[in-house]
């Protein structure tokens, strides 16, 4: 257990530490890849909250996208019904994950608009909104205009091969995104906008040095179909979408409608998001809040994708794989566990069922919950009574380690901790053999059955307080089996699946 001093010490920093999600196209149900970064971000809070830290959680659906007007016309319902039936699902998986969102906030509000349209006018302010006609190539899947030299051989994006661009000429208004080009490169360089893993970082480093080209950041109401924030003082133009989806973090936390909330929350300290979209979050979101002269950021976090059994996850190939299914089948701390210790926090990965039913049976059923299990059995028949006792108290051995893991992000790291120290005490048990002392006569005991016992208890109190962040539900539940005075056998956290 944690001593009581540093406890209180830990208390009294009281930072405030405001994460967020990306905010998901809602054009279709969430998938097993939305749930990883959902729990990702949920560890990451519930650990900051284990600090002593004030948290908030900001999730929300980015729904002024084009994509949701196609997939509404694909089933014939209005793009406001779509995105309120499709937000709920993003919403109703977070919960069945154990996921605390603080806040969920949909593009569609009245207040998102106008908080959008505020960070438009003080982007305009400053000189950094013009008017100019534009040809490009639109990807309707990206959102984004590309340059040819930016697509595959047969002129595709190479995020949704297939599918043909579409070439747009209008006027737009744009955004002066060259000017803030050597501000960011500084900014990202030194930290100060600090991007997780390295190799992301040298990534984005490398983009910024190719040169920044002033961006498009509206399109005219007929290719946006009218569904969009509007641009300040012009009827005809509807507003970029990552223009306004970037400022969901901001609008959500009350910018420009509750300034005392919005002082509080902002900047966000950290930011989770997909590999796919680094330049929106590392490069667009800082220049426009330079140009409003508004705080940035101070970290992005990028995981890596997955494939399903080795394959792109695709509507076509029928393989998007369903997170509640899951949920349904082996609880949501086996989800969360496999999520994140078997794929990698920043690399690639790979998701598979049989994996998940293999990882369940070897480090859940037999690993945590036989440990469990097995010290309750023991402390029911040796009629073990706990002692109230503050002289056991001390500050975890690898504490300081698991806490360094997870201020990198290193989950599935910090979870291998966790489960050397389940081995440990299994192997603590198996050589002092409390069954046989449980035999002997009491006189000839070489040592009292109670204190192997109050050592187990102890260790997996401290692994019940270590798994908090990343199985709520399991900690929860050991942590009332081992507190009590009389430790009982219960039902087995995680039933052997055959
Ligand atoms: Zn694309």
């Amino acid at each position: 257990m944690f001593d009581n001093t540093s406890f209180d010490t830990i208390q009294a920093r009281m930072n405030k530490f405001y994460i967020t999600t990306a905010i998901p196209y809602v054009n279709a149900k969430p998938h097993v890849g939305h749930a990883l970064e959902f729990v990702q971000a949920d560890v990451i809070k519930r650990f900051h909250q284990s600090l002593g830290d004030e948290t908030l959680l900001l999730s929300g659906a980015d729904e002024n996208s084009l994509k949701n007007v196609q997939a509404a016309q694909t089933e014939g319902i209005t793009t406001q019904q779509l995105v309120d039936k499709n937000s709920k699902l993003f919403e109703a998986l977070a919960k069945k994950l154990n996921i605390q969102f603080d806040i969920f906030q949909r593009g569609s509000s009245i207040e998102h608009h106008s908080s959008s349209q505020k960070l438009w006018e003080l982007c305009f302010k400053n000189g950094d909104i013009y008017k100019k006609t534009y040809t490009g190539l639109y990807c309707v899947g990206c959102e984004l205009f590309y340059e040819k030299n930016e697509l595959n051989e047969k002129g595709e994006c190479f995020e949704h091969p297939g599918k043909p661009l579409e070439e747009v000429s209008e006027e737009n208004y744009f955004f002066k995104l060259s000017k803030y080009q050597n501000q960011i490169q500084k900014l990202i360089d030194k930290d100060e906008l600090k991007i997780y893993p390295d190799f992301r970082k040298n990534e984005v480093l490398g983009l910024l040095k190719e040169g920044l080209q002033d961006i498009s950041i509206s399109r005219s109401n007929k290719r946006a179909k009218n569904w969009g924030v509007e641009v300040p003082n012009d009827k005809t133009q509807k507003m970029y979408v990552w223009f306004d989806a970037l400022n969901i973090y901001q609008s959500g936390v009350g910018f420009d409608s509750n300034q005392k909330q919005y002082k509080k929350w902002w900047p966000a300290d950290l930011h989770v998001i997909g590999k796919g979209i680094i330049r929106f979050h590392a490069v667009y979101w800082p220049a426009f809040l330079l140009s409003a002269k508004l705080p940035l950021p101070k970290a992005v976090f990028v995981h890596g994708y997955f494939t399903v059994d080795g394959q792109k996850m695709s509507k076509s190939l029928g393989n998007v794989a369903d997170p509640l299914d899951f949920v349904e089948k082996y609880g949501a701390d086996s989800l969360r566990y496999y999520l994140l210790s078997q794929i990698s926090p920043f690399q690639d990965g790979d998701f598979s069922e049989k994996k998940l039913v293999e990882v369940y049976n070897s480090d859940l059923a037999n690993g945590l919950g036989n440990l469990v299990s097995r010290v309750a059995k023991l402390c029911e028949n040796a009629n073990f009574r706990q002692t109230p006792s503050e002289n056991n108290h001390h500050l975890i051995g690898i504490y300081d380690e698991y806490k360094r893991l997870l201020e990198e992000y290193r989950f599935n790291e910090a979870l291998n901790l966790i489960w050397e120290k389940i081995a440990k005490v299994d192997k603590y048990i198996n050589e002092e053999k409390p069954w046989e002392l449980l035999k002997t006569p009491a006189g000839n005991l070489k040592r009292p059955i109670n204190s192997i016992l109050e050592h187990a208890v102890d260790q997996i109190e401290e692994i019940a307080l270590l798994l908090e962040p990343f199985l709520p539900e399991t900690s929860k539940k050991i942590k009332e089996q081992f507190t009590k005075t009389e430790i009982k056998s219960t039902n087995p956290l995680f039933p052997r699946i055959p």
